[in-house]
């Protein structure tokens, strides 16, 4: 039977990604301005990635099937996001949030991944700030935090019932100042058909435009695939935006 290869780095699963990160090849600060990079997909996934890369210099095209990034699944969530912050005094940890993730996820998730969600989960909520999301904060002013999705302490960082709207309006704002500054190409209307594989490394993808119908090819020296879920098959999808 074939099996998946999801190229998860080796290792002890607290270690994996953060030994990969060290031991990865660097570009050239000065380099990253000839390279580009395909996004597809620009939900709170890659709308962020795609905002991020541009900001680092990197050339980015960033497509998405809808009429706009904004209409992307993400603006549907509402409970909050989760940080291991532990800012309640509750005894949380980076831990704690990958145990808790794990378990939540019926234990199918790929353990290194959630791992390395909760070590930078904290840093997400700080980007998420940056960027002007206006999380819920307590009567002191500082963020607040509450309960949220079976999980045993208060970590869920929110905006009313509408922080997916609020955190893909912080990334889509920063997508914008790239678009702005020509950093990334936004193909809105266009889906991603195939994706073109040079020697094993995908180098390009083939798309439709979904107004004229044509198909067109674009090539980058990496593709990021940032589709979402399958969140996507629910009728909610294109009700509720
Ligand atoms: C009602 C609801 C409530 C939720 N509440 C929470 C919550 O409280 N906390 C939490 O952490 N999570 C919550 N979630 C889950 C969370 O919203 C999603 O996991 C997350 O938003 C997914 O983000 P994404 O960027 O990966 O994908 P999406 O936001 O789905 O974006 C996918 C992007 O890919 C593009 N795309 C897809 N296929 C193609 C293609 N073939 N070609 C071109 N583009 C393509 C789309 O156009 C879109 O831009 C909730 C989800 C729902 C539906």
């Amino acid at each position: 039977m074939a099996t998946l290869d999801s190229k998860v780095p080796k290792g002890p699963i607290k270690d994996k990604w953060t030994t990969y990160k060290d031991k990865i090849n660097l570009v050239n600060p000065a380099n990253k301005r000839n390279i580009d990079i395909i996004v597809v997909g620009t939900g709170l996934a890659g709308g962020s990635a795609a905002a991020t890369l541009a900001e680092l210099g990197y050339n980015v095209k960033a497509f998405a099937y809808q009429d706009s990034p904004r209409r992307a699944h993400s603006i549907a969530a509402q409970g909050g996001i989760n940080a291991a912050k532990n800012y309640m005094g509750d005894g949380d940890s980076n831990y704690r949030l990958f145990y808790d993730t794990v378990k939540g996820g019926d234990y199918r998730s790929r353990e290194a991944n959630v791992h390395r969600l909760a070590e930078v989960s904290g840093n997400i909520i700080d980007q998420c700030v940056a960027q002007g999301v206006p999380f819920a904060r307590d009567y002191g002013g500082l963020l607040d935090n509450r309960s949220f999705g079976g999980v045993l302490v208060s970590r869920t960082f929110y905006a009313k019932g509408q922080t997916g709207q609020q955190l893909l309006l912080g990334a889509y704002s920063a997508m914008n100042r790239q678009i702005a500054r020509g950093k990334i190409e936004m193909f809105n209307r266009h889906e991603m058909l195939d994706v073109v594989l040079v020697d094993g490394k995908a180098r390009g993808i083939i798309t439709r435009n979904l107004i004229t119908g044509e198909i067109e090819r674009h090539a980058a020296h990496a593709v990021v695939i940032a589709t979402g879920g399958y969140g996507n098959v629910y009728f909610l999808s294109t009700n509720a935006m």
